[in-house]
């Protein structure tokens, strides 16, 4: 194996925290990012606490400052990605409050200049490079699906079929199950197949959407990487899967401010969080009963998350104080992993 750096990964997950800057007309004075270290070290203060109290220690494997770049981002990201070439399913999402910078992460605020480019991108440009150098002694394929899991349902991103028709999900126990069989899966070959494709997905994602009711925010997305790779020596054939998700925002919706429509993804996101937090803490725990079938989307993201996968989470934090209580939940969703 070309990777072995990574190979102890396998089974614990990962947490990466990442802050973003404050945005222009927000005032840089009231932070709740007290210092951040070279050691995964992250101090929050409590805004409407005095003395001791009001400062707390966060550990994780690494914290990227405001300043962090995609590209620096991405090199602590590039072996995990590397080793599905090697067969692993692996698996890596954002997590935070609407506005901290998930999408920012993953996807990156354009896809016009390579320097913004996130994760999603920079990962496949990543495979298809290795695959290339790799080509004398195995031939790679490389296929994407793109879905979204919104109240509870699956649909295809990649589809032009309006019947926004339910995806079903198999049970991928095995290793390298396809998870949802029925999404169309596109062949890619260069980087420019995976930005028109995922300029499609963009698109479906948005459609329904109003300007109140940004639907990106309240939905996950989830771009899956299936590699096949056979040795051209031994016709052996290796399979590895990247699951590279956006989830919905983790805000608490006041139960009184919401009715109708938006109480019931409100309920949905909860559920699917909450039940993903359950998972990473079993998983933690090395408990012998991991509960993935209590959401989709723990369900979709099931064979790469077990103790023969490896995972990686964006925890995203937004500056601000007026943020402050949904920094430290996020914060306490991140310590359940470790
Ligand atoms: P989310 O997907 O979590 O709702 P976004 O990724 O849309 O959040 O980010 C919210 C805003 O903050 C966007 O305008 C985005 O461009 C900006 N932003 C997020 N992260 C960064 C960053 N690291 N550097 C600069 N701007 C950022
Ligand atoms: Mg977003």
């Amino acid at each position: 194996k070309l990777y072995n750096e990574v190979q102890d990964l396998k089974g614990n997950i990962r947490v990466y925290c990442r802050i973003r800057p404050f945005l222009p007309g927000q005032s840089e004075k009231h932070t709740t990012i007290q210092y951040i270290g070279d050691n995964g070290e992250l101090v929050v203060i409590n805004p409407s606490k005095q003395g001791k109290d009001s400062h707390r220690l966060f550990k994780f494997n690494k914290v990227f400052g405001p300043a962090a770049t995609q590209e620096e981002v991405f090199r602590d990201t590039q072996p995990l990605i590397r080793s599905v070439l090697d067969g692993y399913n692996v698996c890596i999402f954002a997590y935070g409050q609407t506005g901290s910078g998930k999408t920012y992460t993953m996807t990156g605020p354009s896809v016009t200049s390579v320097e913004d480019w996130g994760v999603n991108y920079r990962a496949l440009n990543d495979l298809f490079n290795i695959s290339q150098s790799r080509k004398s002694s195995i031939a790679y394929e490389i296929g994407v699906q793109m879905v979204e899991i919104y109240n509870e349902q699956v649909r295809d991103l990649l589809s032009n079929d309006s019947s926004q028709k339910r995806l079903g999900i198999w049970n991928t126990s095995q290793p390298n199950g396809i998870a949802v069989p029925d999404a169309i899966m596109h062949p890619v070959k260069t980087t420019t197949d995976v930005l028109d494709l995922m300029s499609i997905g963009l698109m479906n994602r948005a459609v329904g959407a109003t300007a109140l009711n940004e639907r990106s925010s309240r939905s996950h997305s989830v771009l899956t990487v299936h590699v096949r790779g056979m040795d051209l020596e031994t016709n052996a054939v290796l399979r590895g899967c990247l699951h590279l998700v956006d989830l919905a925002g983790s805000e608490r919706v006041e139960r009184s401010e919401s009715t109708g429509d938006r109480l019931r993804e409100a309920q949905h996101i909860n559920k699917s969080l909450s039940a993903l937090g359950d998972v990473i803490s079993a998983l933690a725990q090395k408990s012998s009963h991991v509960p993935y079938r209590n959401s989709k989307l723990t369900q979709v993201l099931q064979g790469s998350l077990g103790s023969q996968a490896k995972a990686l989470m964006f925890i995203q934090l937004n500056p601000d104080v007026e943020s402050f209580s949904e920094t430290i939940s996020t914060l306490k969703f991140a310590e359940r992993a470790s």
